[in-house]
């Protein structure tokens, strides 16, 4: 044993890291204490509002729209005007240019964008700023790259736009899912009414700010703020296609509502992800993997891997590391950069997540919740794990959405691919092991749209991301995410 080793022996381990508040300054965004509905490139008054909420302290952030079925028809028929007196004859490169100029605005701006997204929708600061934001500014460079390059990305189909997209987003990434729904469906020449959540619409309406910056043609992208009424008042509008992220139910709602009509849909619905851990995988940071997994951003991620599933042989020593980890999660404000786990997004989103909680206490499961101060106003939940978790139980079975890990085992590469695949869903997994034959079978049993191997939660532009089964069909994303904003004509027909 050398001298340094001695001496790190003997030094004591801190029991608690604390740490002074570095709170980020809420002064960088000048909030309005109203917002209208932003349609053909002006704001609309709305007949009605509603107060939206900073859900870590219950502060009313400001008014936004409401909007009627009426309003929802005046965004169709701007993007409608704009796509076919226009947009639609704007060349390629030159809305590759419009895109690449909101990527640069996003970027110049996005102190201010990380600071609303942590405010209004309680996400740590450190993700909306690190996470949430320069992936969206990545995904409109990204797309600004296809604009000009269809014809290569589809050889021998005549790609075309398709016209108008109604575009109905969740809470859980706001700005995030904005740019995964905008940027290809401009990149390929469609015009855009977008729906934020009812509980997070301030990106998106300062994103309007960012158009006019970037002097994108009035009209090419609306926004129209509300709750469900307002998103079922899109899916029944004059739209050419539906995008929509969001809840299982709801999809399967407007999956009914189109079906035999000709509009498109593409549906990015919910998921129950298994994080396999085999025993030959390296544990700290299988340990990390699956914090990251499930306590991101609240557990507020469809992708979230909320059922892990460890090689029976190293469940004890994965359990108490896990646990001792989750000691260490700073729990509040979401604009401290130290914070880790931030506010749950909603008083509805709270009171689901204590339900199922709850279910998995009666049902049989023992849990466990490292010791932690929770904010009292606001709304709070404790980073939580769930052992002696059966397949059957609710908490094994059902999306929660929040920071709520179930722990189950497996002996064999076999049964673990059996219990990973046992939900009606299929949106993504996660695989740790350190062979990698192991990872490419798992990969290929696996029925999951995204296999993750030996990390977790990573997401990249290039990269298409959607699910099987329950989970949706369609893929955003890299090129796939093109393709359901386009028309296809086969040159051969075209030509014969
Ligand atoms: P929803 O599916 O209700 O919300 C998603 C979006 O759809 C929101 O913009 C919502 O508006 C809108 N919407 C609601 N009803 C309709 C409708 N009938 N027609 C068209 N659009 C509609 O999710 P919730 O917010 O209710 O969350 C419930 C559960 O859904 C969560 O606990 C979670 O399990 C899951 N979920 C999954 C997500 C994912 O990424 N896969 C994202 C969000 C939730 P509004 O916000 O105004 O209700």
């Amino acid at each position: 044993m050398t001298e340094l080793d001695r001496k790190q022996e003997r030094t004591p381990v801190p029991k608690e890291w604390t740490y002074a508040p570095a709170p980020e300054s809420r002064d960088v965004v000048n909030l309005r204490d109203r917002y209208g509905l932003f349609v053909g490139g002006e704001w609309l008054e709305p007949t009605e509002t509603y107060t939206t909420i900073s859900p870590a302290d219950e502060e009313p952030l400001a008014e936004v729209g409401q909007a009627t079925p009426e309003e929802v028809e005046a965004a169709v028929a701007a993007a409608r005007n704009a796509y076919e007196n226009g947009w639609s004859e704007v060349s390629p490169a030159e809305r590759a240019k419009y895109l690449y100029r909101i990527a640069r605005v996003l970027q110049e701006r996005s102190r201010e964008f990380a600071v609303l997204e942590s405010l209004n929708g309680g996400k740590p600061i450190k993700e909306s700023r690190d996470v949430d934001v320069p992936l969206a500014a990545a995904h409109f460079f990204y797309y600004a790259g296809w604009a000009d390059k269809l014809e290569y990305a589809f050889p021998n189909r005549r790609p075309r736009p398709i016209g108008v997209a109604g575009q109905i987003i969740p809470w859980n990434f706001p700005l995030l899912m904005l740019a995964w729904k905008i940027a290809p469906a401009l990149a390929a020449g469609n015009t855009v009414v977008l729906k934020p959540a009812e509980t997070t619409p301030l990106s998106a309406l300062h994103f309007a700010d960012v158009l006019r910056q970037a002097e994108l043609p009035p009209g090419v992208v609306n926004i129209v703020t509300g709750d469900g009424s307002t998103g079922a008042a899109i899916v029944k509008s004059d739209v050419d296609k539906i995008a929509f992220t969001g809840s299982t139910d709801v999809g399967k709602a407007i999956q009914r509502e189109l079906a035999g009509t000709s509009k498109r849909l593409t549906l990015e619905l919910g998921g129950k992800a298994a994080n396999i851990i085999f025993d030959d995988a390296a544990l700290d940071q299988a340990v990390e993997g699956i914090i990251n997994g499930i306590y991101f951003n609240q557990g507020h991620v469809c992708c979230a891997g909320s059922r892990l599933l460890v090689q029976e042989s190293i469940y004890e020593p994965v359990v108490e590391k896990l646990k001792r980890r989750l000691t260490t999660l700073r729990v509040g404000d979401p604009l401290d950069k130290n914070t880790d786990v931030g506010a749950i997004n909603s008083k509805e989103q709270l009171e689901r997540i204590k339900e199922l909680v709850a279910s998995g206490e009666e049902e049989g499961a023992d849990i466990y919740q490292p010791p932690c101060r929770l904010p009292e106003k606001g709304y709070w939940f404790a980073p939580t794990v769930f052992t002696n978790v059966a397949q059957s139980y609710r908490i094994a079975q059902e999306e929660i959405f929040g920071p709520v890990l179930s722990v189950l085992t497996f002996r064999t590469p076999e049964e673990a691919v059996e219990k990973a695949n046992n939900t009606p869903y299929g949106l993504s997994a996660g695989v740790w092991t350190e062979k990698g034959s192991r990872i490419l079978w798992m990969a290929q049993q696996l029925r999951a749209g995204v296999v993750w191997a030996n990390t977790y939660n990573r997401f990249d532009p290039t990269s298409p991301f959607g699910g099987y089964k329950e989970s949706g069909f369609g893929r955003e994303g890299g090129r796939h995410g093109l393709e359901p904003y386009l028309d296809f004509h086969r040159a051969e027909a075209l030509n014969g």
